[in-house]
């Protein structure tokens, strides 16, 4: 690291992944990446997207779960302490009278938590299966040993100083701009999607391996934020 750089205080994290990009930029040159090499590329970024997806599902509906968990679990215990209504399905008119003045939020009509409980299984299966897919391609790409593949994966091996990846930052513009959390000050995309413990390449240690994307359709907060739903394309309709 250059003495001035140091001085002017800039991030060493930023120095290096800036580093490394002007020397792939200058070997690469005026070469355009192969039609193949554009196509796998496209392919790992839907992957990529894809896993983020299926991760924010996975918590909108963890969070769903618990709260039909928890108004379940209040409906039984309303129910328990009656007995004229405790055998029947109905509520008889004093629990309900009792239930609306009391100002309970409406029961979930169509989603109990062993329904919820059944889609985050499902969801989980999608996960392993996207984890593979993105492994194969990410294989592929570093096969065809292309500086132009190499060149899109370097924003992802580099971390700034937060521990975030540089295509993390540099996709927070894009997130904004269509319309995703990085827009607003809630802070989701900060948050960690994932994390594993993963090896170091050349000792026998680990390190905590965290993922962070950006706003997909599945994000519980734009959802709430512009106040519709349309499930990401690539994920079945398990939860309508
Ligand atoms: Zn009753
Ligand atoms: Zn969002
Ligand atoms: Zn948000
Ligand atoms: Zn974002």
């Amino acid at each position: 690291m250059r003495f001035w750089s140091w001085l002017r205080g800039e991030p060493r994290c930023e120095y290096y992944y800036r580093k490394r990009l002007e020397d792939i930029d200058y070997q690469i040159g005026h070469d355009t990446p192969r039609d193949q090499i554009k196509n796998w590329l496209n392919e790992y970024n839907e992957e990529e997207t894809l896993g983020f997806a299926i991760l924010q599902r996975q918590r909108r509906l963890e969070n769903e779960k618990q709260t039909a968990g928890a108004q379940q679990q209040q409906q039984q215990f309303r129910r328990r302490r009656c007995k004229q209504c405790q055998y029947q399905k109905e509520m008889c008119s004093a629990c309900h009278e009792a239930m609306q003045t009391e100002d309970v939020p409406p029961p979930y009509l169509n989603r109990s938590p062993e329904d919820l409980e059944r889609d985050l299984a499902k969801l989980l299966e999608e996960f392993s299966k996207n984890r593979t897919r993105l492994g194969a391609i990410r294989q592929k790409l570093l096969d065809s040993r292309s500086l132009c593949a190499k060149r899109a994966m370097i924003p992802r091996w580099y971390r700034n100083d937060a521990g975030r990846t540089f295509k993390w930052v540099e996709d927070r513009r894009k997130c904004a701009d269509r319309g995703g959390c990085c827009g607003r000050t809630c802070g989701c995309c900060e948050e960690v999607l994932l994390e594993y413990q993963r090896p170091k390449f050349w000792d026998s240690g680990k390190v905590r391996f965290k993922v962070h994307g950006h706003c997909t359709a599945e994000c519980a907060c734009c959802i709430q934020f512009w106040g519709f739903y349309n499930p990401h394309p690539a994920l079945p309709a398990m939860c309508s």
